[in-house]
């Protein structure tokens, strides 16, 4: 494996690196914590990075501060081009990205390329958007009055990512945060830094094309105190945090004890239901994608397959088969379509998961074990265990390819109450030819996910719609449609163009 030509021609130096980015200058960090990163394909090591403190992050904090009315006074349509230049330097890079996403994080090739295709989308996304952050304008009840809405940015907006997505998801929350006007400070996951270097150093090209200053997009690599301090400090308006609960957890109380504004975007607990008349190809070919694409480490991952009695043994059967003939080795391989566990920890809750679920009663049919490749890396047979929706580790999500086979008998009805009775609600999908019951499943009644497919998998959102989930999930909603608006503040103005005063409610007030 080339890591040092893939990490020089994204303009990083092999060996020790700073961890700390205004945008155009770099700074070692100060915590004198040192991130070790090794490939999980073989362990080869990619580098290392000197962790930044809390006081580093507070220095990060006042750039950012400065550079904001500076960003905020360009408008929108301009921002928009900084981030259209930023698009054609992806699209120019998008296999040497690629390939360090899938060599720092593990998952296959095409899935590495397919995340930098997401960040080129959304900055079109954005691009286009420059131009229509559209507030509504209201008739007013009184005469001569108008009423309309503006939206404005923030200010320092926060992100917070996760390793399994290394790039796609800082770039939904950057490209919008910033064509909204804000700046932006990006503390990337630990396990991952070099990717979130590289995106750095292919934006500072532009941010300097552009005489920009220093402080619009701000890097600062550190482990859960500088996410911590980032969550604390109200000068941080808004903190988009997306990885596991128990974070989304520590941050939301953190940000709400200081009434500040945060997007969360957590873990799921994602479920397939295959009805009576489901298209199987179809159901089978996107549950194994949902099940063991990025090896089971998507927050989309199908999770629980929920079938119909009628259909269980086929269901089954063909599953064990496809289960059965996964190439399973170096994710670089484009022969390959299941690649390693992200680290030794992941392993370990991978075969945690399957021993403890087994002692509830679940029977493991096929995988479960570990894959002898001759790479030093955590390879492993992805797993489907007959279960019931009840039991303990089926409720969790383990962040490991384990897919949970339920069975359901008569309405679609019965198999969306077992999808929906889970603490989480990220994605969902049902299979059937039935426009009732695709429709039930829709309705109000139906998932209560965020995101709820049919006869299309849990797992591989489009950019254009909103992305996120309900319940322990988050509640948080990024990427398109409408979400922008959780990246400006909203006002109401009204303007008396009269020679009167009237008062709503026609309230009389005369002095
Ligand atoms: P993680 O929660 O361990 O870490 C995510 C980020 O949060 C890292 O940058 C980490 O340093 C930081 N962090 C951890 N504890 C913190 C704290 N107390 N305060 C502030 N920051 C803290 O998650 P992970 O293992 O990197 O990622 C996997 C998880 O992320 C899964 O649960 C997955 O479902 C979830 N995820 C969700 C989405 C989504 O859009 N819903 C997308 C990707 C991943």
């Amino acid at each position: 494996m080339e890591i040092n030509k893939i990490l020089s021609s994204l303009g990083i130096e092999p060996g020790l690196h700073h961890g700390i980015s205004t945008g155009l200058q770099w700074k070692a960090g100060s915590s004198g914590h040192e991130f070790s990163i090794n490939s999980p394909i073989d362990a080869s090591p990619i580098g290392k990075v000197i962790g930044a403190s809390e006081g580093d992050f507070q220095n990060i904090l006042d750039t950012a501060g400065k550079a904001f009315p500076v960003w905020a006074a360009i408008p929108a349509p301009q921002r928009g081009e900084i981030i259209r230049q930023y698009g054609d330097v992806l699209r120019k890079y998008k296999s040497e990205l690629g390939s360090l996403v899938s060599i720092e994080m593990g998952k296959i090739y095409q899935e590495g390329l397919g995340e930098v295709q997401e960040m080129i989308d959304i900055c079109d996304f954005a691009v286009g958007l420059s131009r229509q952050l559209y507030g509504l304008s209201m008739h007013s009840e009184r005469k001569e009055h108008r009423m309309m809405e503006q939206w404005h940015p923030l200010g320092i907006v926060g992100i917070i990512s996760a390793f399994n997505f290394p790039v796609a998801v800082w770039a939904w929350n950057a490209a919008l945060a910033a064509i909204c006007g804000n700046v932006c400070i990006w503390k990337p996951s630990e396990k991952t830094p070099f990717t979130a270097i590289a995106c750095q150093k292919l934006l500072q090209d532009v941010l300097k094309a552009n005489n920009l200053p220093e402080g619009i997009f701000s890097l600062v690599i550190g482990d859960a105190s500088v996410g911590q301090a980032m969550a604390a400090s109200p000068k941080v308006a808004l903190v988009s945090a997306t990885g596991s609960t128990r974070m989304g957890k520590a941050v939301a109380v953190t940000v709400a004890a200081r009434l500040g504004k945060s997007l969360l975007e957590l873990g799921g607990n994602n479920a397939v239901i295959i009805a009576e008349d489901a298209n199987l190809d179809m159901a089978i070919r996107s549950t194994v994608f949902g099940a063991v694409g990025t090896c089971g480490q998507r927050c989309t991952s199908t999770r629980r397959l929920i079938v119909h009695t009628s259909r269980y043994d086929e269901v089954k059967n063909r599953m064990v088969e496809a289960y059965k003939k996964l190439p399973i080795g170096n994710p670089l391989d484009t022969s390959k379509l299941v690649g390693p566990l992200v680290d030794k920890q992941a392993e370990h809750a991978f075969f945690n998961a399957i021993s403890e679920v087994k002692k509830e009663g679940g029977n493991l049919i096929v995988g479960g074990e570990k894959v002898e490749t001759g790479l030093n890396g955590c390879y492993v047979t992805p797993a489907i265990i007959e279960a019931q929706n009840h039991y303990h580790m089926v409720q969790e999500e383990t962040f490991a390819p384990i897919l949970y086979l339920l069975k359901y008998e008569g309405d679609i009805e019965n198999a969306i109450l077992m999808q929906n009775d889970v603490r989480q609600g990220l994605s969902s999908s049902a299979f059937t030819n039935r426009l009732q019951e695709a429709e039930k499943y829709l309705s109000w009644k139906g998932s209560d996910c965020g995101i709820a497919n049919i006869n299309i998998g849990t797992s591989g959102a489009e950019i254009g719609g909103a992305f996120g989930g309900e319940k322990e999930t988050g509640g948080g909603r990024e990427s398109g449609s409408d979400s922008w608006r959780s990246y400006m503040r909203r006002q109401t103005n009204t303007i008396n163009y009269g020679d009167s005063l009237p008062l709503a409610q026609g309230i009389k007030f005369d002095i």
